[in-house]
């Protein structure tokens, strides 16, 4: 399995618009951030973990020529606001696509143009809603476990997916969501700024949850316009980096 960083920055993206502290106009391009999401291949499978603003570009960064699936953790615009960009995924057959039920609801009020039928044709992605917390579902060769997450005083959804854990917005992990992340080679995990904040782990909270979980290795995403990349790698242990967009890896 080849996981790839689309996109590791905050809902604003690196830059943010009209910022000129010194990580928006660094020359380290480790410092741009796009909007978070995963590309996985394995098997016959080419998965997307959400499809932020910026999908169009990410794709075309990273060369993806198919998607066979994607996963969707929660509604929000950065995680989700790409969805059209798929129409190019679904062009010979319907695209699946899981998500928790709450956010299925939303995907659907929100791109209503999507999914009215009277409106179907002339350039719509063909997409098939799938509740993930209805059946048992393999991708990529492995089981995918659907794992919720508390985002401030929202419940959203991680995925675990073979030995790889995904938890991007994350303010709170409850303890049965702890046990379907042990024994993991790869968590990646949000951690937003070295400040608390109320909807995501900070640095030092998630370096505590990686403490207790303890994968073999841990990545950052979802991380703001604080942390400069050469500087947070410096300071972490051997084992858990920062990720970038456009990383590679492979589990
Ligand atoms: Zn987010
Ligand atoms: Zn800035
Ligand atoms: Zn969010």
């Amino acid at each position: 399995m080849i996981v790839t960083f689309l996109g590791t920055g905050t809902s604003h993206g690196i830059p943010v618009i009209g910022c000129s502290c010194r990580v928006c106009s660094s020359s380290d391009p480790k410092n741009t951030r796009w909007r978070s999401a995963v590309h996985i291949t394995g098997g016959e499978d080419s998965l997307l973990i959400d499809t932020p603003p910026e999908l169009r570009l990410q794709v075309i960064r990273s060369e993806i020529r198919r998607v066979t699936a994607v996963l969707y953790t929660h509604s929000h615009a950065d995680h989700l606001f790409g969805i059209d960009d798929l129409r190019v995924f679904s062009r010979h057959a319907p695209l699946p696509v899981y998500a928790d039920r709450a956010t299925l609801e939303e995907i659907s009020n929100t791109f209503g143009y999507i999914f009215k039928p009277q409106r179907k044709g002339g350039g719509i992605p063909e997409l098939l809603l799938r509740d993930v917390s209805q059946q048992e579902l393999r991708l990529a060769g492995h089981r995918v476990i659907p794992v919720p997450v508390h985002h401030g005083c929202q419940l959203i959804t991680g995925y675990r997916i073979g030995r790889f854990g995904y938890i991007t917005d994350c303010s709170y992990l409850p303890d049965e969501s702890r046990k379907l992340l042990e024994g993991l080679d790869v968590l990646v995990i949000g951690a937003l700024r070295y400040r608390p904040h109320i909807t995501h782990y900070s640095v030092d909270q998630a370096l505590e949850v990686i403490r207790q979980l303890s994968p073999r290795m841990a990545y950052f995403t979802h991380m703001c316009h604080d942390i400069d990349h050469n500087e947070l790698e410096q300071a972490l242990p051997d084992t858990v980096r920062p990720a970038y967009d456009g990383l590679s890896i492979q589990i």
